[in-house]
């Protein structure tokens, strides 16, 4: 068994290899790369990289279905990956190992092949407060279905699931309790013993959502004792679209697949109908994700000798870096957690007074530091611990205490008031007619180097909006689908032309509003409806950074202008 080296184990990922000049200033937008966004997902290790080139360069084949020595590797290679997931998690049998896509496709398939079939018009099923949407919006369907009830676990201050409560909210009437192992905004390691033991003492079937936990903690699901536990391969330095859905195979046999196709079944026929096959493949519909399952293999053989007991190298340098963390975080006044007390894994979660926390993240960005804002889906936690959203760090064993410190030396730099001024663009823009003004924009930009010297810009065009009143800011003008609050107004005019006010409580959505507005304000719909923002955006050298197709706002922000401009 190797011991554990964080010099070593950061030099098996490239990726973070590659980016390892986060000190030099960043001038092109990817110059340095601190990557704090692991709850969302983890680097990959040169083996799980090479293993995946290595299946479709000389053994690529469909698993289980021919008779040829291509095929027979492959599926050789597939369900050695399956036992090793057994091992991994300590299930008692193989077959109750099944793959899907991750997480959030298992608890689905709990959901709706299991929970849709037993649950009975006011039966309970019952979440915790800070559970991944994952882990609430397949019961809420069901609930929906069936007419159950779900009821919500409360948090103690600190973040952990309540215990105290467990006795008043899982009752007789559950049949269902399903919750995180770890929740991927507070980082705490839930009591689920107890949670697991109490849904068992009611006959209710626990649900445990180990997405953010088998990167950090040894899991033995039969000690545990759970009915079903979930994971993602993509969080534990596997690839994406791998997941896993444990099961005890009693349950697994009861349950009827909510997907059919090839693979899941023993015979099918026009007259007498169709058999299921039997465990795991009853569940796996289709062509799997033979790649990268046969990839995750290298990631559990990468990631299991970290995690046994002998080796405390790997957790004690993980916990090292969350309470350098923390403790550096803590120092900055405007820094609030949105839970007290020091996460047990490196997931870190605070707001900064006066700071919207989009306009935190991206401005980090321009340092080539990745972390992330928002309700991290977990907006019923948000709403929980009444706040909007917050920030994210996300720390793995491949961070050193060097990006910590440099991720919190720019954060001040952010927080200073005077940021934006002393930084300030060498160049004013003045606003004036419409065109003039989409042109302006375009010469600024195209003078503009860098992603930092654009955020600049755009924070800066921020200024220049004009705001939309107050009393206007209502479930009519709310934009949804923005990160931050964005509220927009339109007016038609005699002849036709649009003109739009908008606001936001984030700096950067005002400044892409200013120049969503310069290339759209007093245009007809039919020019609004014909004007390609995505080239606009290229030409400002934006798009890459701000895509309209990813979920920073403005694509909703064009959508919402598209649908008042009829
Ligand atoms: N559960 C938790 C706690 C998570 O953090 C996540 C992903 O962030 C999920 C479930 C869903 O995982 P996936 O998107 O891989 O299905």
């Amino acid at each position: 068994m190797s011991l554990f080296s964080a010099i070593k184990f950061r030099q098996q990922f490239p990726l973070i290899e590659s980016f390892n000049t986060y000190e030099v200033e960043n001038t092109n937008g990817l110059s340095g790369l601190v990557y704090f966004d692991n709850a969302a997902t983890t680097q990959k290790p040169q083996q799980v990289i090479d293993s995946q080139n290595i299946y479709y360069s000389q053994y690529n084949a469909n698993v289980h279905r021919a008779s040829h020595q291509l095929s027979s590797k492959a599926t050789f290679a597939f369900e050695k990956a399956r036992n090793k997931v057994r091992n991994f998690i300590g299930a008692n049998n193989i077959k109750e190992i099944i793959w899907t896509k991750g997480a959030t496709e298992s608890i689905n398939i709990v959901a709706q092949s299991l929970a849709r079939n037993i649950l009975k018009r006011g039966e309970e099923i019952v979440l915790c407060a800070s559970e991944h949407h994952a882990n609430i919006v397949p019961w809420q369907i069901v609930a929906e279905q069936t007419g159950a009830v779900i009821k919500v676990l409360p948090l103690t201050v600190n973040g952990y699931i309540d215990i105290t409560q467990l006795d008043s909210v899982i009752t007789e009437k559950t049949r269902f309790v399903a919750c995180a192992h770890i929740s991927n905004v507070l980082g705490r390691i839930n009591p689920i013993e107890q949670v697991i033991a109490k849904a068992k003492s009611v006959d209710a079937i626990s649900v445990i959502d180990g997405a953010q936990a088998v990167a950090h903690l040894t899991v033995d699901v039969q000690s545990l004792d759970c009915d079903f536990y979930v994971f993602s391969a993509h969080k534990m330095y596997g690839p994406t679209g791998v997941g896993v859905l444990y099961g005890k195979k009693v349950l697994l046999e009861s349950m009827t697949p909510y997907q059919g196709g090839g693979e899941m079944i023993k015979t099918v026929s026009f007259t007498q109908g169709t058999s299921f096959n039997s465990l795991p493949f009853k569940f796996e519909a289709g062509t799997p994700n033979i790649a990268g399952v046969i990839a995750f293999a290298q990631s559990i053989d990468f990631l299991s000798p970290f995690l046994v007991d002998e080796n405390k190298g790997y957790s004690r340098y993980e916990d090292k870096l969350v309470k350098h963390c923390y403790q550096a975080l803590a120092k900055i006044e405007q820094v609030k957690y949105i839970v007290e007390g020091t996460p047990d894994i490196g997931v870190i979660a605070f707001t900064v007074a006066d700071h919207h926390n989009h306009d935190v993240a991206t401005s980090l960005d321009t340092f080539g530091i990745a972390i992330r804002s928002g309700h991290h889906c977990a907006m019923p936690l948000m709403e929980y611990l009444n706040i909007d959203g917050c920030l994210r760090v996300s720390l793995a064993a491949y961070n050193t205490i060097a990006e910590i410190d440099y991720f919190v030396d720019c954060l001040k730099k952010v927080l200073l008031d005077d940021y934006l001024v002393k930084n300030n663009a060498k160049e004013e823009i003045i606003l004036t007619s419409q065109s003039q003004e989409l042109e302006n924009i375009i010469a600024l930009f195209a003078k503009t180097k860098g992603w930092d010297s654009r955020h600049r810009e755009i924070m800066l065009l921020g200024k220049k909006l004009i705001r939309l009143d107050k009393t206007l800011r209502d479930d009519k003008t709310l934009i949804s689908g923005c990160e931050s609050y964005a509220w927009l107004k339109s007016e038609q005019d005699a002849q036709g032309l649009y003109t739009f006010t908008a606001d936001s409580d984030a700096k950067i959505i005002r400044g892409l509003l200013v120049i969503v507005f310069s290339a759209l304000n007093n245009k007809t719909a039919l020019q609004i409806h014909k004007f390609d923002i995505n080239d606009y955006f290229t030409k400002l050298g934006l798009l890459q950074h701000l895509s309209p197709s990813r979920g920073n706002g403005l694509l909703a922000i064009v959508e919402k202008i598209k649908m008042l401009a009829k």
